[in-house]
């Protein structure tokens, strides 16, 4: 077999230098046939007959994988709940972290690193990360979870053994037990590895990494990939939980679940020096409509206004912090407008809404534009929550709170990505807070939302009630918190003197939901768009989870599969498109 293989490679070789691919492809088995791009085997196809065949296929796709997304730079987030036992609610937040940062897919990751150095959670778990968006480090803990084995991947250091078919949504996976072989080093993967059928791409991970060198951690893993390019699948979620709450155990020293989600792995492609944006053209003066008149001064400004707004998103879109404009959008501009129209409120630019990708709870408005971040829409239970988000910020805009003008200036756009908290912020005095409550609930006092209000009363008593443990979940980056410096819950306060009592054994009574149920995103191209899951019937008062941490279960399709669409649905396109190098 190994002398095989070396025939293979020396053949491979011989092609490329020769008359290239059609050469190759003639002299090896279709079986084994080998795409060569940039020097990387990327792709290979054909279906291999025997498990060995197989198993190389496997563990050639997974090499493909890593040439494949080498040189991207995701942005990559852990958010992070440490946990306690509750005797109502069940495993319950105590405290939390939240990291954001940017993973360099080309470096090696120093395995050894992770956990080994400090006894401390946070900066051990992070191998030295101290603050968010400092990217002199690797995030290593979480990272590197995105593969079974970077290095050694091979039927040199595993033993793979076939358990059985098993769909993962619409997908057929195979579904294989990987071991280390005995004395192949710390730190190799055990568990199950999913994998797909028509090209034998791993699709899922679920394990840990053994043996565990002293004095070291390494946490269990269900680390999800998604098939958002064609003829790959790239890695997007990974959930970790630690600690044992049964009856009897030993003390937890270390019980959390985490979520890691990774994303602009396209926006990421772009080299170093392409991160400093370019000096923003001013994209609000069109030139095939041409002003019939002159501006007036307060034209002037509100043109300016508009120049700082679209300098504001389009540098955030380009962070890989914004989602492209999208259906949601659509979704929050309709509750602006259905209070906007029923109070009678003119305003003379349009209000638009945009979402921000990161987990933490926070809007903010830019000129005519409302924020709200990607975790905030997943807590969120109803329209009338939604409506209470909104009319905080639509009270900024309407008491014309939003100058923003610096930003006006195209050389405060230029700062390396990593950078954005520091270069940009929208947030308000507490003055400027406590109006903007006021004109809110004006707004929604008059509104279709006036008697829904209870729940979002409820929605900020369950905050309430959970913010001790809910730190960095509440501490925004960009805008204001729900939160007063001293923890309290401030924004919109008012609603919650109205809502009926928090009853956490009623089960009719969900006040907020957990993290992930309600956006999903594309982690290649950053879109987003609402999960279409079906109401699921509470059975205790533990199924609510709150703002909690849950694990993944992304449904998986084939790339190109539309979302509802049935199986008799064209068959996906399952090689890789122009030049096999991989999307950019
Ligand atoms: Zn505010």
């Amino acid at each position: 077999m190994t002398k095989f293989k070396f025939m293979i490679a020396a053949l491979v070789l011989i092609g490329l230098s020769a008359a290239g691919q059609e050469a190759t492809q003639q002299a090896v088995p279709a079986s084994q046939t080998t795409n060569v791009a940039n020097g990387v085997s990327v792709v290979a196809t054909g279906t291999p007959t025997t498990m060995d065949a197989l198993i190389d296929r496997i563990i050639q796709r997974e090499h493909a994988l890593m040439a494949m997304l080498n040189g991207h730079t995701p942005l990559v987030e852990t958010y992070l709940q440490d946990v306690k036992m509750d005797p109502v609610m069940g495993i319950s937040p105590r405290a939390d972290h939240y990291f954001l940062g940017k993973m360099d897919l080309g470096a090696t990751v120093e395995r050894r690193d992770f956990l080994s150095k400090d006894s401390s959670m946070e900066s051990s778990m992070l191998g030295g990360i101290t603050r968010l968006f400092k990217f002199e480090y690797h995030p290593m803990g979480f990272s590197w979870m995105i593969f079974a084995d970077r290095e050694n991947f091979d039927k040199e250091h595993y033993d793979f053994q076939y358990v059985r078919r098993e769909f993962l949504g619409n997908v057929r996976c195979l579904l294989f037990e990987v071991k280390p072989k005995p004395k192949s080093g710390n730190g190799r993967f055990e568990g199950r590895i999913w994998v797909e059928d028509q090209d034998f791409n791993i699709v899922r991970l679920n394990g840990t990494f053994v043996p565990r060198p002293r004095n070291a951690y390494f946490f269990h893993m269900d680390s999800w990939r998604l098939n958002v390019v064609p003829g790959f699948w790239v890695p997007a979620y990974v959930y970790s939980e630690e600690g044992d709450f049964s009856y009897g155990a030993k003390e937890n020293k270390v019980a959390f679940k985490a979520q890691t989600r990774l994303w602009s792995y396209q926006l990421g492609k772009d080299d170093r020096n392409s991160e400093l944006t370019e000096m923003l053209v001013d994209s609000s003066v069109k030139d095939d409509s041409p002003a019939t008149q002159d501006y007036s001064p307060l034209q002037a400004q509100r043109q300016w206004q508009q120049q700082a707004e679209d300098n504001v998103l389009e540098r955030l879109q380009k962070a890989g912090l914004l989602a492209p404009a999208g259906d949601i959008d659509k979704v929050l501009e309709t509750v602006a407008n259905n209070l906007l129209i029923t109070n009678n409120v003119e305003l003379p630019r349009p209000v638009r809404a945009r979402v921000m990708l990161t987990s933490p709870l926070e809007t903010f408005s830019v000129g005519n534009t409302i924020v709200v971040s990607r975790g905030l829409l997943d807590v969120l239970p109803d329209e009338a929550c939604l409506a209470m988000v909104i009319s905080h910020e639509l009270g900024h805009i309407v008491l014309g709170h939003n100058t923003g003008s610096k930003y006006g200036f195209s050389d405060r756009m230029v700062f390396s990505d990593q950078a954005t908290y520091r270069n940009m912020g929208f947030s308000h005095s507490p003055q400027e807070e406590d109006q903007a409550d006021q004109k809110a609930l004006d707004l929604l006092k008059n509104s279709p939302y006036s008697p829904k209000l209870d729940s979002a009363g409820l929605f900020l008593k369950q905050l309430v009630d959970r913010s001790q443990g809910l730190t960095a979940l509440l501490t925004p980056h960009l805008g204001n918190s729900f939160t007063d410096d001293k923890g309290v819950v401030r924004r919109m306060a008012a609603l919650m003197n109205s809502s009926p009592a928090l009853e956490p054994n009623k089960l009719s009574q969900v006040a907020a939901l957990p993290l992930g149920g309600r956006v999903r995103l594309n982690p290649w191209d950053n879109h987003v768009e609402l999960i279409k899951a079906a109401p699921v019937a509470i059975i205790t008062a533990r199924d609510k989870m709150p703002f909690e941490v849950t694990p993944f279960f992304p449904r998986l399709t084939r790339y190109g599969m539309a979302e509802d669409q049935s199986a008799s649905a064209t068959s996906p396109d399952a090689t890789p498109t122009k030049d096999q190098g991989g999307p950019n």
